[in-house]
């Protein structure tokens, strides 16, 4: 029998493989550490209720968009809800260019921006930032007149380096640069610099946001690109129709239309960042190999540490997980609790190696 071969792109891919175990504390995955109140719980167990599951859902998300759009003052006819922001990258990735066209983004950066765009065959090249891991607006600019990209992405503020550039600075690149830019703005809601109020200002800016960090609804997969209306068109367009699942949209629509609740949930993970993040410090007076705290505008911490892999793994042998990447681990804000047994922890452990 003749034998099938995988396409040759994917024979070497394997499953994402996020950190699964059961760990007394999780810090790896940037998600908030608050659960939903029990009456937003019943809220949705209702419209869950009240779900004809016979039926395909509705393939705009209508409840869901026009929560989103109450709760950040944006139009209706500006937001495309999606499965995770994931798909949207996955979208943008595979229909916005012709074949072979270039996509440029910058390091470092969210994986999944050169894991689709490679995916898909497109040429994707990367800037480097500097040692600050600031991004670098001039130089964006003079990368994107020299490579003539058909696509520029990358995450402001960042993951996983927690800095971001300002919404002036992402103006001045939107007028200098020609090509679709894709700001994905999945921790904008614990800084202040968002360009959502001037998509309509632009015919190449398309925004992504996320349910999955500060609204704690990283369960139910939900995302939306915000951008002008032609391009708006084309999202809806190209989109599978039955995205996002009718289970997803009530929950959504549910915790998106809870502005008090977003608003204290933001404020309490901000205050759990910042014990986080002055912690780090004092310990780095006492810890050498605690080389560099990065500034923060997320829910995160990055730190650049000596025998970072092995701190890491010491943190999971007392089961506390954080992100590991080369010399750098990123924290997550945990709760109260959770921040001070996590410094705790990195105390005892420094101190030792
Ligand atoms: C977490 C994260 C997302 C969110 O993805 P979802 O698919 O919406 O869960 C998107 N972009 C960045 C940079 C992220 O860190």
């Amino acid at each position: 029998m003749p034998s099938y071969e995988l396409a040759a792109k994917i024979q070497a891919l394997k499953p994402y493989d996020p950190i699964m175990g059961n760990y007394r504390i999780r810090l790896d995955a940037n998600e908030s550490f608050y659960e939903l109140p029990p009456e937003v719980i019943q809220k949705i167990q209702k419209k869950i209720g009240e779900t004809a599951f016979q039926r395909y859902p509705d393939p705009n998300a209508s409840q869901a968009c026009r929560a989103f759009c109450q709760l950040y003052g944006v139009s209706e006819d500006c937001v495309t809800a999606a499965n995770g922001s994931d798909e949207l990258i996955s979208i943008l990735c595979s229909c916005f260019l012709e074949k072979g066209e270039k996509i440029l983004t910058v390091r470092p950066d969210f994986s999944m921006y050169s894991f689709y765009g490679s995916l898909y065959e497109t040429q994707i090249e990367t800037v480097s930032k500097g040692e600050s891991y600031q991004l670098d607006v001039d130089q964006l600019i003079s990368e994107c007149a020299a490579r003539n990209p058909r696509m520029l992405i990358f995450s402001n503020p960042c993951n996983p380096t927690s800095l971001g550039i300002t919404r002036q600075e992402m103006l001045r690149l939107l007028r200098s640069v020609s090509c679709l830019v894709v700001a994905d703005e999945a921790y904008m809601d614990f800084w202040t610099e968002s360009v959502m109020e001037d998509v309509n200002d632009f015919d190449h800016l398309i925004i992504l946001r996320t349910c999955s960090k500060a609204l704690g609804l990283a369960a139910i997969r939900m995302g939306f690109a915000v951008t002008n209306p032609k391009l708006t068109q084309a999202l809806r367009a190209v989109k599978s129709p039955y995205n996002t699942d009718s289970l997803s949209q009530a929950a959504a629509a549910a915790v998106l239309s809870e502005k008090e609740l977003y608003q204290e949930h933001v404020k309490g993970i901000l205050k759990s960042r910042d014990q986080l993040y002055t912690g780090i410090q004092e310990l780095q007076k006492l810890a050498p190999a605690l080389e560099r705290v990065y500034p923060t505008v997320t829910n995160f911490v990055m730190v650049k540490i000596a025998q970072a892999e092995a701190v890491w793994k010491e943190l999971l042998h007392r089961s506390i997980a954080v992100r590991w990447m080369g010399e750098h681990l990123r924290i997550t804000a945990g709760s109260p609790d959770e921040t001070r047994t996590v410094l705790a922890e990195l105390e005892t452990i420094l101190k030792n190696t």
